[in-house]
């Protein structure tokens, strides 16, 4: 145990995480240059096209140190986005120590203020690391200053390096066994293994990744989730060396893998605690958080026949992704689909995106939401995140939406800006923090629900993309909701509705009008557009009518081109929904989503 180091890294987006991992494990052997490509540990296509580690993943390497010690090191990589703090927080469980990188050129971040105080909450040790020390506007050492005075730790331990071109890598292995502890742990005692993380293989099943704290595991051993009560028999256990390879047990402080005939990720916590169910611990590993989804939506197959694909794609996302909820939904204008749950806007984003790429479906997606909390005028209480369950607003007493606790990191100058666009977003409180030179911290309270439309893009925008941006949920506030409706030739279209603060109510609903008037192609006859409260009509916009004939342009007999534009015209026509008689493309209902 003694030459064990179990650790993850942990950085704000685009800092060299991923690359970072690359580096240590070519650097260790782990894979031969031939098998070896970039960014190994990221394996969906979809996370390495945007660059992001969606799920995270661990590998155990083995390190000669400089005087001929063997060591083994577990590496989890972890998530850097807001939305998937519950993952970092799981790798920080299954870590004894972390490496906080810093790029070297853009300074400390908000990610890594927030990453830093979860690693603390963890009582991790902790090893800075300045990355892309290569490029021409690294300052190392304002971030050597940054990392003093920002993050509180000892800016002479910093080790430069560059993940890029390699240099520095040996210092940094070299840290990790001299600066990190070695892990703790009795292997007599009663079983305690967490499950950090887990995903589906088509012919293995589930492969959970575990941290056994207390005791030993063998293969046969019946285990036992302390959490969701359930048994399963261990068929396989070993190491992550980027494949599996089969050991004879895993005991205290090491990290590895099980095959334990689990069929779906839905079937188990991850979080959970695993003990043997001959020998149970008396109490699981404390700090236990299920995934909480905050944000909801509807998903709709652009045309009916559809309906099946979703299905079986939803359930497909689901077997890895336990932190992804749907249950069957309808609407009047579009049929089945479901209501998803999500655990925030870049999570849903990627679903969408996975299940339009992956699975080839066409999709309609109502506007995102948060749960609200009403108390009704009879006493009782009622969530709601769905416009479609809205009640009588006659019977609400109250209403309550979630708040988060926003820190923004800013250069100085774009300080006057971010505080308006708080305001805009109905903040409640602003303060700032002056940290090292230039840098501000903005800590805002606010509704949750504001920063799902809008709010990301236009920090980006205010700050040239120098500010960042994280949260964590706060508590429930009172607050004034209404649902609107959106109606297109004084029809509602009922994927179209969305909760909003009394406030917002108009300036969204004209948006959307102006949006659909612009998507929603000219018909032979005037189509109104109108969002409405109630019966009460607060925007509108109108589309003329038009005649369209589309070979009009064409000259003479060439009778195969004006099929050809004709057939095209057809196709375009699929994309399309009826609703009454008029028909909406599939870009109209994705483009009242987007802010202008
Ligand atoms: P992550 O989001 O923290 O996992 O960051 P990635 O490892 O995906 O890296 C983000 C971007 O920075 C990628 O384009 C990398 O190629 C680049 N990058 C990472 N390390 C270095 C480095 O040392 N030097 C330079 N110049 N670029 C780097
Ligand atoms: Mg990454």
């Amino acid at each position: 145990m003694k030459h064990i180091r179990n650790f993850c890294i942990i950085a704000h987006i685009d800092h060299g995480k991923s690359t970072l991992a690359d580096r240590l494990i070519q650097s260790c052997g782990g894979v031969s240059l031939r098998e070896f490509h970039d960014q190994m540990l990221d394996s969906m296509d979809i996370e390495r096209e945007r660059g992001i580690t969606i799920k995270s993943n661990t590998v155990t390497l083995d390190y000669r140190a400089p005087d001929g010690q063997d060591y083994l090191l577990n590496l989890i990589d972890t998530p850097g986005h807001v939305d998937f703090s519950h993952e970092v927080r799981r790798s920080l469980m299954a870590s004894d120590g972390a490496l906080i990188v810093v790029d070297a050129s853009q300074g400390v971040e908000a990610q890594t203020v927030a990453n830093l105080y979860l690693a603390m909450e963890y009582d991790l040790d902790l090893l800075p690391v300045i990355n892309k020390i290569d490029l021409p506007a690294a300052d190392v050492d304002r971030v050597r200053e940054e990392i003093d005075s920002d993050l509180g730790l000892d800016p002479f331990a910093a080790i430069p390096v560059s993940a890029k071109t390699g240099v520095g890598i040996d210092d940094v292995l070299a840290g990790i066994v001299e600066h990190l502890p070695a892990p703790t742990g009795d292997p007599e005692a009663p079983l305690k293994a967490l499950v950090f993380d887990a995903h589906f293989d088509k012919y293995r099943g589930v492969i959970l990744q575990v941290r056994v704290m207390e005791g030993t595991l063998k293969p046969r051993d019946i285990i036992h989730f302390m959490h969701t009560d359930r048994d399963f028999k261990v068929d396989e256990l070993g190491y992550n060396q980027l494949k599996l390879v089969p050991r004879k047990q895993l005991s205290a402080g090491e990290v590895g893998y099980i095959v334990a005939g689990v069929k779906s990720v839905q079937d188990i916590e991850i979080g959970d605690t695993i003990t043997l169910a001959n020998r149970p611990a008396t109490e699981p590993i404390p700090g236990y958080q299920p995934a909480r989804q905050v944000v909801f939506s509807s998903v709709y197959p652009m045309s009916t026949d559809e309906y099946q694909d979703l299905t079986k794609a939803l359930d497909k996302l689901a077997i890895n992704d336990a932190a992804l909820t749907y249950e069957k939904d309808s609407s009047a204008a579009l049929g089945f689909g479901f209501r998803c749950g999500f655990l925030g806007l870049l999570h849903l984003d990627v679903i969408q995106e996975r299940l339009q790429r992956e699975f080839d479906i066409g999709l309609v997606i109502s506007a995102p939401s948060v749960k609200y909390q009403l108390t009704m005028t009879d006493g009782s209480t009622l969530e709601v995140d769905n416009p479609s369950y809205w009640p009588d607003p006659m019977k609400i007493q109250s209403a309550a939406e979630p708040y988060i606790k926003a820190t923004i990191l800013t250069p100085e100058a774009y300080v006057g800006p971010i505080m308006e666009l708080c305001r805009d977003h109905r903040s409640e409180s602003q303060t700032m923090n002056y940290l090292s030179a230039g840098r501000v911290e903005v800590v805002s309270e606010m509704p949750l629900g504001e920063v799902l439309f809008d709010f990301y893009g236009k920090l980006k925008m205010i700050t040239r993309g120098y500010g960042s941006f994280d949260y964590v949920p706060i508590e429930y506030r009172t607050t004034d909701v209404v649902k609107v409706e959106i109606l297109v030739n004084k029809e509602p279209i009922d994927a179209l509705s969305y909760l909003v603060h009394r406030e917002k109510a108009r300036t969204r609903a004209l948006h959307y009008c102006e949006q659909l008037a612009e998507a929603i192609p000219r018909h032979q006859f005037k189509i109104p557009i109108q969002g409405a409260i109630g019966g009460t009509i607060i925007a509108r916009a109108t589309i003329q009518p038009y005649r369209k004939d589309v070979t009009a342009k064409l000259y003479g007999g060439d009778v195969t081109r004006k099929n050809k534009l004709l057939e095209k015209q057809k196709k375009g026509k699929a994309k399309m929904k009826q609703f009454g008689s008029v028909n909406i493309p599939q870009k109209a209902f994705v483009s009242v989503l987007q802010a202008d």
